[in-house]
């Protein structure tokens, strides 16, 4: 999709400052806590969106559809969910989350994008209709806003045509800001940008503490029985654009 004006302005700042911050830390332990402040710029450009676009976003609590779906990320966005959970979890909940982890993997093994899909499988962080990690929630999760929540429910069945329930005038700024934020950490700084399943994903973080070395020593994080479907080989990266030194 092709960014407006403004939504460009966004895009470079966020990456410039993504960039700039990591680069100045000098300590491993504090680049997945820029990362998670950094996401925090998703509801500072929600919030700085059009009024009108804002109110007719129909997302409200306890409204799951898109929690039915695969969700693709990076690897530091696992890494943050993982230490969330391992910090507020219990330890039942803990194992009851790599018990959900071990399922999803099973279901999703060898399978297509599509036909992972058609599972309508609930990720194995949702709760009774809520998301147990909002506040470390993926990017795709922060980014996604619909103006239409029934159809959501209606786009899960792939026999239908889809309905478009994106919402102009915020779907651009919170791309502006995903885009920014994965450009910089894998494209620029060098870190891992391979596109993984995030379920799928999310066992080897919370049952691997070498995932989260390997991520600061900008290796490859998961391995590829974790890597999103449809994604580059082993050696390849994720959909985030490739032109190096674009944030300096
Ligand atoms: S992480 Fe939370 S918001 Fe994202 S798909 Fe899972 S339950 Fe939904």
């Amino acid at each position: 999709m092709a960014f407006t004006d403004e939504e460009e302005i966004l895009f470079n700042s966020i990456g410039e400052t993504v960039l700039k911050r990591l680069r100045k830390t000098r300590n491993p332990a504090d680049l997945l806590a820029i990362l998670r402040s950094e996401q925090k710029q998703f509801e500072r450009a929600y919030m700085t969106a059009p009024a009108a676009a804002r109110s007719s976003v129909a997302c409200r609590a306890g409204c799951d559809a898109c929690c039915h779906v695969p969700v693709g990320v990076q690897a530091h966005e696992v890494l943050i969910v993982a230490e969330h959970i391992q910090k507020k979890f219990s330890s039942e909940e803990l194992e009851n989350v790599i018990a959900r982890t071990v399922a999803h993997r099973a279901a999703f093994a060898g399978k297509t994008n599509r036909a992972q899909a058609a599972l309508k499988s609930p990720c194995v962080l949702l709760r009774a209709g809520n998301c147990t990690v909002y506040e470390a929630r993926p990017e795709a999760c922060r980014s996604h806003h619909s103006h239409n929540a029934a159809a959501c429910g209606q786009n899960l069945d792939f026999s239908r045509e889809e309905i478009d329930v994106y919402v102009p005038g915020v779907r651009g700024r919170m791309f502006a800001v995903m885009l920014g934020i994965d450009q910089a950490v894998a494209e620029e700084a060098g870190y891992d940008g391979q596109a993984y399943d995030f379920g799928s994903a999310l066992y080897e973080a919370l049952t691997d503490s070498f995932c989260a070395v390997r991520w600061t020593q900008r290796q490859r994080t998961f391995s590829d029985a974790s890597r999103e479907e449809g994604s580059e080989n082993s050696d390849g990266e994720s959909g985030v654009i490739h032109a190096e030194g674009f944030f300096q």
